[in-house]
Formats: C-alpha cells, sequence, structure tokens
C-alpha cells in the first residue's frame, strides 16, 4: 500500500497518485507536498491504495509528508465531500479551501509559542501568606497564577489593567518566572458574571432543548428582536458545556460578530477556552484559532460562515444566530449554504443545532411548521417593561418630489430631540446621491463597465460604481448635451446628512457607512460615542441594522425601501420584512418606548401591515401560500447555471451548448431557457443565467451530477466563466 491518493486544488473531479517515498506512516486526511507539473503543490490524502491506474513506473513520489500533525478527521472529510457532491464543486478544491491559508500554503500546523507567566517553585512553597495583605494587586495576581498556569498578558490584563507592575515585583523577588508557551488557559479566578434568570419564554425553550440535548435534533428558536435569543444560546452552552471535554461551535452573520458580543460570551465563560474564527482576523490568528478546535482545547467556537467546516474533536452543540441572513451563504467557489451545512453536520455527528431568528427564512419556517424542526417561540422582550416599538408608516405621495423626509418624522425628530434621546435614520444607500443627472436631456452618468448607474460622492467630487469599483471624476458638462447643469438625484447618506445638519443645526450628527467606518476601530468608536449620548442623530445604512444595541434610541426613520416591494426578485419582500423587523428592533429596548416611521408611498401594502402588527407568523404564511402557488422554493428546488464572458455570443452558445447536453439526460424536472440577469452587465463582463426546478432534491441532485461533468467537457465551457449555484439565493 505505497500508494497515496491525494486530493489537490485543482479544477478537476480527480485524484492523484503518489508514491508515499517511503514515508510508511502518513495517515488519510494529512497534508503532502507533492510535485504536479512544473509545481510543487499541498494536498490532501484521501486514500492508501496498492494499485494506482497509472503506470507504477509513471507515478512520481511525493517531495514531503507532515506525518506528525493531527491528520483532519474522518468526520470532516466526509462533511467535505457531502459538500463537494451536493454543490457540485470539485473535491480538491472543496477540501482546501476550508484549510486555513496558512496550511493550504504549507506552513506547518504549529501553535506558536507565547510569553506566559507562571508561580516559582519558591512562590509556591511560601505560599500566599508570604505576601503582606497590603500589597493587594501582588495577591490577586499570585491567586490567578495558582489556579491555571501559565498565563498570557490577556490573561492577566483580566486580573487587573496595571497587572504589568505587579509582576515585576514578583519577578525580582524571584516569585515569578517566564516560560514560553503553546498552551494558555483563562484564569479560573477570574468571577464569572452569573446568569441571570430567566423569563418563562426562555425557560421554555432551554428545557425543551436540554431534554434532547444529546440526540440530533433541529431547533426553530423564533424570537422577536430583545426577546433574549443570546441568552439562551448561553443557557444551552453553559449547560451542554459542562459535561467534559465537551465543545460548541457559534455561528453569526459576519455584521453580527461584534465587540460586545465577544464581550458578553467572554464575561460569561470566563474559564472555558474561546476562539473567533472571522475574516477580520490575520491568517496566523485563524490558524491559531482552528487548530485550538481540532485539537479540543477551544471549548467554544464562534466563527462566521467559514467556521462551519472546523474540525471538532467533540463537538457538542451548534448554534446558528440569525439563521435568515444570506450571509451564511457563499457567493463564490463553493456555493455553499453555512447553515445547511451546520444541519448536515449536527446530523452526522448526533448532536443538536439551534437556528435562531426573528425572522426566520421561509424555508426553516416551512421545516418547522410541518414539524421536521421542533419550534420554540419568545414572544416577549426579556427585559422586563420593555415594550415592542410602535410601527407606522408616513405617506410620501403628498410630499413634494425635492423634500427628502415627511414633516412628520422631522417633528418627531424634533421631539426626541428636546427630551434627549436619540434617533436612527436608516437608508440603504451610501454615497451622496444614487444618480448624477443632466437637467436638459435626463442623462444619468451610467457605469461603462456595469449596467448599473454611478453613485454621486460629493465630498471627493467623485462618481463610483459599488458594483465593480469603478471611479471618476464628475464631469463639469454632460456628456451628451453639453448641458453644465449636472444634478445629484435621490437621496444617499451624506445627503441625508448634509439635510439634517440644516434642519437640526445644533443636534450632533453621526454617519455610519462603509464610507465613514472605514478606518479600524472606527465602529468600536461609533458603539461608544453613542453610548455616552455623544450623539444625538445617526444617519446609516444595513451596518446599523443588527447587533447595535442602543438604551436611548427611541425612534428609528426608513427612508426609501419601496424599490424591494416590487422587486422581481421573489425573496425582496422576506428580506425587506427581516430587515425592517431588525431596524425596528433597534428602537426602544431600556424601559423607553420606541417608534418606529417608514416612508412609503405604498402604506397599504400587506408588508406594512404584517410589520405593524409585529407579525411575522401571519407575514411568513401569506409568503408561504404566495410560493406554493407559484412553486417556488421551499415547494422545488433549484440550481442555477450562471455563465459570462467579455462577448456575449460566447455565453449564448456556452447555453446553447449546455441546453444541448441536458437533453441528453432523461430527467423529471424543468430546464428553463436561459435569461439575462438584472445586472446584465457586471464588471465588463456579459452575463447570462439557466434555472433548474426540481420537485424534489434527489431528482435535482441526480440530473446535475450527469450534467456538470458534461459541462466541464463542453468545448464551449472554456470560453465563458460558468458556475453552479445549487439552492441560489440571488437571481
Ligand atoms: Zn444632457
Ligand atoms: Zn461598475
Amino acid at each position: 500500500m505505497k500508494i497515496l491518493r491525494v486530493a489537490l486544488d485543482l479544477p478537476l473531479d480527480t485524484l492523484f497518485d503518489y508514491l508515499d517515498g517511503g514515508n510508511s506512516q502518513l495517515k488519510v486526511g494529512q497534508r503532502v507536498l507533492v510535485p504536479f507539473g512544473k509545481r510543487q503543490v499541498i494536498g490532501i490524502i484521501l486514500a492508501r491504495t496498492a494499485l494506482s491506474d497509472v503506470a507504477d513506473s509513471k507515478l512520481k513520489p511525493i517531495i514531503q509528508g507532515f506525518g506528525d500533525e493531527p491528520p483532519l478527521p474522518a468526520a470532516t472529510l466526509q462533511l467535505l465531500k457531502f459538500c463537494a457532491d451536493y454543490y457540485q464543486y470539485p473535491l480538491g478544491q472543496a477540501l482546501l479551501s476550508a484549510l486555513p491559508s496558512r496550511l493550504r500554503e504549507g506552513k506547518a500546523a504549529q501553535l506558536p509559542k507565547v510569553t506566559a507567566y507562571q508561580l516559582s517553585a519558591q512562590a509556591r512553597s511560601a505560599g500566599l501568606d508570604a505576601i503582606p495583605a497590603r500589597a493587594k494587586l501582588q495577591r490577586s495576581l499570585y491567586q490567578a497564577l495558582a489556579h491555571t498556569e501559565p498565563l498570557d498578558a490577556a490573561a492577566l490584563a483580566a486580573v487587573s489593567s496595571g497587572w504589568r507592575n505587579g509582576i515585576k515585583q514578583l519577578m525580582q523577588q524571584g516569585w515569578v518566572e517566564t516560560v514560553a508557551t503553546e498552551h494558555v488557559l483563562p484564569p479560573h479566578t477570574h468571577q464569572a458574571i452569573s446568569s441571570p434568570a430567566l423569563n418563562p419564554d426562555q425557560q421554555r425553550a432551554v428545557d425543551a432543548m436540554l431534554a434532547e440535548a444529546q440526540a440530533f435534533k433541529v431547533w426553530l428558536l423564533y424570537g422577536i428582536t430583545g426577546s433574549g435569543k443570546t441568552e439562551v444560546y448561553m443557557r444551552l452552552l453553559q449547560e451542554v458545556l459542562s459535561r467534559p471535554d465537551t465543545q460548541a461551535l457559534v455561528l453569526v452573520p459576519e455584521i453580527n460578530l461584534t465587540p460586545q458580543l465577544e464581550a458578553r460570551f467572554r464575561a460569561r465563560f470566563p474559564h472555558l477556552p474561546m476562539v473567533m474564527l472571522h475574516s477580520q482576523m490575520n491568517e496566523s490568528e485563524r490558524l491559531h484559532g482552528w487548530l485550538r478546535a481540532q485539537s479540543g482545547e477551544a471549548r467554544i467556537i464562534i466563527g462566521t460562515r467559514l467556521s462551519v467546516f472546523t474540525p471538532i474533536k467533540h463537538l457538542a452543540l451548534m448554534v446558528v444566530d440569525e439563521e435568515h441572513d444570506a450571509s451564511y451563504k457563499q457567493q463564490d467557489g463553493m456555493r455553499y449554504s453555512a447553515r445547511d451545512i451546520a444541519i448536515v453536520r449536527a446530523k452526522s455527528a448526533g448532536v443538536p443545532v439551534v437556528l435562531g431568528s426573528a425572522t426566520p427564512s421561509l424555508e426553516s419556517w416551512h421545516n418547522a411548521q410541518s414539524g421536521r424542526y421542533g419550534l420554540l417561540e419568545m414572544n416577549n422582550r426579556a427585559v422586563l417593561g420593555a415594550a415592542l416599538p410602535q410601527i407606522g408608516t408616513v405617506d410620501v405621495r403628498q410630499l413634494p418630489p425635492q423634500e427628502a423626509l415627511h414633516p412628520q418624522l422631522i417633528a418627531a425628530m424634533r421631539q426626541r430631540l428636546e427630551r434627549g434621546e436619540q434617533s436612527l435614520l436608516f437608508i440603504n444607500r451610501r454615497g451622496y446621491a444614487p444618480v448624477l443627472l443632466c437637467s436638459a436631456c435626463a442623462w444619468v452618468a451610467p457605469c461603462t463597465r456595469c449596467s448599473s448607474r454611478l453613485v454621486v460622492h460629493l465630498r471627493d467630487k467623485r462618481l463610483r460604481c459599488h458594483h465593480c469599483g469603478h471611479e471618476q471624476r464628475m464631469p463639469l458638462q454632460c456628456p451628451s448635451c453639453g448641458n453644465p447643469d449636472l444634478r445629484p438625484a435621490g437621496q444617499g447618506t451624506q445627503r441625508l446628512e448634509e439635510l439634517l445638519a440644516e434642519q437640526f443645526p445644533t443636534a450632533r450628527i453621526l454617519r455610519v457607512d462603509r464610507d465613514s467606518m472605514r478606518r479600524k476601530h472606527a465602529i468600536a468608536a461609533m458603539t461608544k460615542s453613542v453610548h455616552a449620548q455623544e450623539v444625538d442623530i445617526l444617519v446609516g445604512t444595513q451596518m446599523l441594522a443588527k447587533g447595535h444595541d442602543f438604551p436611548h434610541l427611541t425612534l428609528v426613520g426608513v427612508i426609501d425601501t419601496d424599490s424591494a416591494l416590487f422587486s422581481p426578485d421573489y425573496r425582496a419582500a422576506e428580506k425587506l420584512f427581516a430587515q425592517l423587523m431588525q431596524v425596528s428592533g433597534r428602537a426602544g429596548r431600556a424601559g423607553k418606548a420606541g417608534q418606529v416611521l417608514i416612508q412609503t408611498a405604498f402604506p397599504d401594502h400587506v408588508l406594512f401591515h404584517a410589520l405593524q402588527q409585529h407579525d411575522y407568523a401571519e407575514f411568513a404564511d401569506t409568503l408561504l401560500a404566495e410560493r406554493q402557488l407559484a412553486n417556488f422554493p421551499p415547494y422545488c428546488f433549484e440550481a442555477l447555471l450562471r455563465a459570462e464572458a467579455t462577448h456575449y455570443q460566447a455565453v449564448r452558445e456556452f447555453f446553447h451548448a449546455a441546453m444541448a447536453a441536458s437533453a441528453t439526460i432523461s430527467h423529471h424536472l424543468a430546464v428553463y431557457d436561459p435569461v439575462r440577469p438584472r445586472m446584465e452587465r457586471l464588471k465588463g463582463m456579459e452575463r447570462a443565467q439557466l434555472l433548474v426546478q426540481a420537485g424534489a432534491r434527489p431528482a435535482l441532485q441526480k440530473f446535475l451530477r450527469a450534467w456538470v461533468p458534461l459541462l466541464r467537457s463542453l468545448p464551449q465551457a472554456s470560453k465563458v466563466r460558468w458556475s453552479v449555484d445549487v439552492d441560489p439565493l440571488d437571481y
């Protein structure tokens, strides 16, 4: 069995055989460095075999094996094999892309040594009593080190911010010494914040889940904003992690991974090693978190989408917070849904998975209604006396087109200013204005690379495409008719900020969007100043919609939502409802009643009625009935074939061949004609897509297994960039 079958990071559905070169200890799941053409690449061993299809004389030996490293667990390999098959993605690429990039590059899977501090033998034998009672800092440091050692700087800083002085004195006395270590534990002495009493809703949810905590089950925790879902997660973790060596994985959308959330978990579980895994970390931090999860050292793993593939030694519980969030779906490479993969993973590990949301995806809602998932509802706000915000619409039809803000909204803001409370204006468009318009001929500045318009960024006098990043100077006159009177039309965050400054000259206004929050720590600084009541009015995009909890914020105004009401995308209503619900949740949390005012030209729309009643369930049932009638997901299963090229001709030819290939397969599903998406042209590429719809998942999978290999072998396929998206969210 000297032949290793290796998966490589290549867009091919094959494995490659190599001789083990005498490295008989190498195991399945371990990495190897192998020659491939003129390159050297990292691969993962998937099998050992005695026979190869390639003649022995042509087999090459590996260059290097990483035999002393822990192999990827069989469960991880199995999960990624499932994904490669389900999402029609080459296995080698699926496997390698799940690794931290350091491992893909061939770096060692090794934890770094850090400097830590421990008590000397002398200190241990002398005991705490040898330190004078007045040396309080030294005594508390001694106590911390006596419980768990060694401790690193971060752990000691948790004991006291002035720890460096105390440690210096202890070292001078020969009581503390430094040591280089890979494993640093949090101090046991740091007092855990005791868990608050649960309200009846929370208690019921926790009890129900704990009763079945040791087996696979999907729970949908449907709790309104402010109902205390995080507390439920933490209580479950507390119970499940009280079993020795168990680990829990908590998935959160990228935007929700705030320092507050991390701090909240750390304060509750100071005694449990915790790692974070997300895209803001540098590569070595990510590798170290990954290794600690794999080794079993990290008991709590909190991460975004990609962390769903992290090997975890003793997985006992998974949580997917805000399960409806679109950021769980990967939009390039292997287009997986981390939520769906979490369920697959929980099933094979035999552990429960909790999906939490105030506005569950229709898929999950449907599964809960049909009894496939356990449904737990929390309809009350957790903080006593915190009422639900009052949601209303203001009709903008009577508003003159130049007026961005309705007098009713302005009056409500003025009232907040007088009471010393905060307001938030939510507008989902950054920049100054969405378009630059010629007053004479109605020319609009287009992006030359996309079928979109350029957004006006007045401050730096530039036009930017928010789709491809293209930017240019603002023209001095209309390129079409020569008219010098070009006007920004419509509202963006910057223009709204300007308008508010005119309307409320003494108010302190803060804009929160991707442009103003670009600097590191900008979000943390923003949060701090809002909490310190240094801000009266916040103007922001969806960055502000989630996660933040501002007790003095009592008014939320929503500008410009109407485009989503009549979108051709049938998911738009679901997304808009979730977003408005989430924004509404920002208003009035700590005993102060909140108010939400939505500016719309369609105040009678069914969506606003449901929103005013805070009735997600009714709205979801309405949408589900519509979907059933139209035969849309979750009542059917879909895959989308996308292709793009610089010239549309190549795209057309590819789809023509793809359709012909589908006709050679016997199937019982609908293969629709290719169509152009809303953004026909993006980043200089002409695009089209083709939808496949099936009544059942297995039928779709069977068809894709036959069809995708045919697509790969099409000569037309090499002239376009194409991809298959199973369970697509965007069309
Ligand atoms: Zn013009
Ligand atoms: Zn563009």
